[in-house]
């Protein structure tokens, strides 16, 4: 990803003015306490932050501050969750039944609980009642699908899964 919305319009770093051919996005999760954190791939650590993608011009490697990008999130009036939606994964596959997976599974569920529950993360979308959701425990689902598969079939599967009660019915309330 060389640009996002946020910085598809900058085309110099402000800082020291070197024209920018690219920015590289980072990941960045807040922390509500004082609590020092390692940012990945930067030898620094930073204080009490939001969560957001910090933006380093390219070639300078300077970290700008793109405006907030509310205001270009562009809402085409699909269906939304609702604040305090419930979210489970679900791992399809015999490749998810490896045991050398589970460490990976488990920082994944970690990841995504995080999200949820973040207010500057998830809590961007307030603007259409999309809030903070909660995580519940994933479901494994060890046959594989087949090779090749449509959006329909998982639609189908997926239905299917619910009625069976192998999956959560979280009806408009879930993700
Ligand atoms: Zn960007
Ligand atoms: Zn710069």
């Amino acid at each position: 990803m060389d640009r996002c919305d946020s910085c598809r319009n900058i085309l110099k770093c402000p800082i020291c003015g070197t024209s920018s051919h690219s920015f590289r996005h980072v990941g960045v999760r807040g922390t509500k306490s004082r609590f020092r954190i390692p940012v990945v791939d930067y030898n620094l650590t930073y204080d009490k932050q939001p969560s957001g993608i910090w933006h380093y011009s390219q070639p300078c490697n300077h970290r700008v501050h793109p405006a907030a990008t509310s205001s270009i999130v562009k809402y085409n009036g699909g269906p939304l969750w609702q604040d305090g939606y419930t979210w489970q994964d679900i791992y399809w596959g015999s490749y998810y039944t490896k045991p050398s997976l589970s460490q990976w599974m488990k920082r994944l569920e970690l990841v995504v609980a995080h999200l949820e529950s973040d207010t500057s993360y998830s809590g961007g979308l307030s603007t259409y009642n999309v809030g903070t959701g909660k995580l519940i425990g994933p479901v494994m689902i060890p046959q594989d699908p087949s090779s090749q598969i449509s959006n329909d079939q998982i639609a189908k599967t997926l239905i299917g899964w619910i009625s069976s009660g192998t999956v959560a019915d979280l009806s408009a309330n879930g993700g």
